[in-house]
């Protein structure tokens, strides 16, 4: 029904900025139409080498405004719009990302619509429904991440682990879990490695793709990981750059 390209997989400052893995985002593929999830640096270059011309997408979605998920927001719509000369696609952000100005103010006009996104609401892009988390735990921000029901497929992004939160991403068959960390670290508002069982434990999907990978969770290795994880019987998928998932 939905099939999903992850342009990138890297998460945290250092994966990010040294371009070790791609922040890009990801696209949600739903009958001929093209929505374009967290455009953080490596977007363009992303769409491109899956064939995805800019122009052929139809709405950009937002999870929260850091940079990691907002960097190439500007460049996206623009490709969109074809540089305003073609007025469409919607973007739907939750408020701060306007507010803050991460969006240039002539880009407003390019766009046919600018939904406002709010947290446990249903919001349709054609006719997918795609309903939003509780608001995350992660520094303040307005940060939710969605379910599609129709597709059983989550998307947990980042957040500090809490059990209210997790609730809301229970028993779906695919659930992609931004994982930064090795560790809990107090302040950092993360996912780690450590917290996946506890993840597991309270969503419970048939498969858990781990993604956003920080550079102390990527060095640990791949070998460790699967480890760990399989030592705890989650039935996990590590993520890679350019990964094609079909909920
Ligand atoms: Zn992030």
């Amino acid at each position: 029904m939905i099939e999903i390209i992850l342009l990138g997989t890297g998460g945290g400052r250092i994966v990010v900025f040294q371009g070790i893995r791609s922040s890009g985002g990801m696209i949600i593929k739903f009958k001929n139409k093209i929505l374009h999830v967290d455009p953080g640096p490596g977007a363009l270059k992303g769409l491109l080498k899956n064939k995805i011309y800019p122009n052929k997408l139809d709405a950009v979605w937002i999870t929260h405004k850091d940079l990691d998920h907002t960097g190439e927001l500007n460049i996206i719509i623009e490709g969109m719009t074809e540089g305003g000369f073609k007025k469409k696609g919607i973007l739907f952000t939750p408020e701060e990302v306007i507010r803050d100005g991460i969006l240039l103010d002539y880009l407003k006009d390019y766009l046919s619509e600018i939904k406002i996104i709010k947290p446990l609401n249903e919001y349709k892009f054609e006719d997918l429904k795609i309903n939003t988390s509780p608001l995350h735990n992660h520094r303040g921000t307005e940060c939710f991440g969605f379910v599609i029901k129709d597709a059983s497929f989550g998307y947990l992004v980042d957040t500090k682990p809490d059990e209210k939160i997790l609730n809301f991403y229970k028993n779906l068959d695919t659930l992609l879990v931004n994982c930064v960390l090795l560790e809990p670290k107090e302040n950092v508002y993360h996912i780690s490695l450590k917290d996946i069982p506890f993840v597991y434990e309270i969503t419970k999907p048939k498969r858990l793709i781990i993604s956003h990978f920080g550079m102390r969770l990527l060095k640990y290795g791949y070998k460790n990981i699967q480890n760990f994880l399989k030592e705890k019987n989650i039935p996990f998928v590590l993520a890679y750059d350019n990964m094609k998932i079909k909920p």
